[in-house]
């Protein structure tokens, strides 16, 4: 017996029954996009490996351990050649930017994107190796006020989709006049208490400090006494934070500093942040995260710009959503099925379910032979709302005047009227197929 073929491990299928709430979340990522003033980009979903290696920092989770690699056709030139599936988006973005000069344009540059990322992690609930993110990054623009409005936009998104209790951890990690000393504070104490710390924060404490604190192994207590890093802001830095969080206190948004919130990535400065279902704030929960990374853009070859961005993991979105209970991830737009009778022929069919898309309802029609009652049980069985039952075309042409029966099929009652009144009659109607949405 062959083994049976499976997805990847650490990947999923979209299935159809969770296509409406993923398709939701998506549109109303790219209205509050649109809204917000934001440009679509979209880059390759593979890039050099040098690239991420350069963007992200040799020491980061993400090219250290994660970096999902991928070569060439099997004997061509390019076999070897290093590429990596793209694992955050902001390394490519920045690397379009500069190479096909967006600088010129009148900036700040407002963009956003959405698509799949790729992590070659173990997986486990909540993490996979290939999940998707909402992504929007602001380059030119020094802030404060973009930094909160950045938060703010994330906020909105989690409101928007109907997601509960999401709260806002914030952290000012400083920048390369004040990080130094920083990073010397941490090496001291950790460097006293190197008994306490596991064989990879040792390893972290050498090449990138303030990533002991990301240990999810540290213990509590040591974590607690750790030095602090908005206790060793410069002055300019000490300022932004403080106009960020004043400015997030008027627009009336709940955020708590996080002292451990350093973020995986070696290019972030100053403002970081990410988002949790209140309780619900371990390692493989975050929602979303960004920060300011006001050294990439030289760092990859340009000159010095401020940025800032945030990524929004939409697998982990619909994961709370489910957790919450949300209705909205089963409902959808109520569906009509087209029947036709005996002698109602194809072309009628089709030119009326034509007429009906055309005033927006979305159709199913059916191109049996199949007697009446056959139809009507299939429609109500893939779950349409409505059926429209044609009558005998042989006489003449169908139009938006013939008589038509609607039927509700939830309700068992039918009416006669014009298919020109379908429309209306149907209006406002949505649908909620009893049976839950598994896998998500
Ligand atoms: P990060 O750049 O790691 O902060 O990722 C941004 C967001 O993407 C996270 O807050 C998660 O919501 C999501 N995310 C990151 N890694 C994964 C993963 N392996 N599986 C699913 N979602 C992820």
């Amino acid at each position: 017996m062959t083994d049976r073929l499976a997805a990847p491990r650490g990947t999923r299928d979209l299935l159809p029954d969770e296509g409406p709430a993923w398709s939701r979340l998506e549109r109303i990522a790219a209205g509050l996009s649109e809204r917000y003033a934001f440009e679509r980009i979209d880059t390759p979903l593979f890039e050099p490996v040098e690239l991420f290696a350069r963007g992200l920092g040799e020491s980061s989770d993400a090219v250290e351990k994660e970096m999902f690699r991928v070569s060439g056709a099997r004997g061509s030139d390019e076999e070897r050649a290093e590429w990596a599936l793209r694992p955050e988006p902001t390394a490519g973005i920045v690397r379009a930017y500069l190479e096909h000069g967006l600088q010129v344009r009148p900036g700040p540059l407002r963009l956003w994107m959405i698509g799949p990322m790729f992590r070659y992690d173990r997986p486990q609930a909540g993490r996979y190796r290939q999940f998707s993110q909402w992504d929007v990054e602001v380059i030119g623009d020094p802030g404060p006020m973009v930094d909160a409005e950045v938060i703010e936009l994330a906020g909105r998104f989690y409101a928007e989709v109907g997601l509960r209790n999401v709260v806002a951890h914030l952290n000012s990690i400083g920048d390369a006049a004040c990080r130094p000393g920083y990073r010397a504070a941490l090496v001291g104490y950790f460097g006293a208490r190197l008994e306490h710390l596991t064989d990879d924060s040792r390893r972290r404490l050498a090449v990138n400090p303030l990533r002991v604190l990301d240990d999810k192994l540290l213990e509590p207590e040591l974590a607690a006494g750790a030095p602090r890093a908005v206790d060793h802001l410069c002055d300019r830095c000490r300022a932004h934070f403080r106009a960020v969080c004043e400015l997030l206190d008027r627009q009336g948004i709940a955020y708590a500093i996080d002292h451990r919130l350093v973020r995986g990535l070696d290019y972030y400065t100053r403002t970081t942040f990410e988002f949790f279902v209140a309780g619900r704030e371990g390692q493989q929960q975050a929602l979303g995260g960004g920060g300011r990374y006001d050294g990439l853009v030289e760092l990859l070859g340009g000159s010095p710009t401020p940025a800032i961005g945030v990524g929004i993991g939409l697998d982990r979105t619909l994961l709370a959503l489910a957790d919450q209970g949300d209705t909205s991830l089963t409902t959808r737009s109520a569906l009509l099925a087209l029947l036709g009778r005996e002698g109602t022929s194809l072309g009628a069919r089709l030119a009326a379910a034509s007429w009906l898309r055309d005033a927006g309802l979305a159709v199913r029609a059916d191109g049996s032979e199949r007697r009446l009652g056959r139809q009507i049980d299939s429609a109500a069985r893939i779950g349409a709302r409505w059926a429209v039952i044609l009558p005998d075309d042989s006489a003449g042409e169908v139009g938006e005047r013939t008589v038509v029966v609607l039927r509700d099929l939830v309700a068992g009652e039918q009416q006669e009227l014009r298919l020109a009144d379908v429309p209306a009659a149907v209006s406002g109607t949505a649908q909620q197929p009893p049976r839950a949405v598994p896998g998500v």
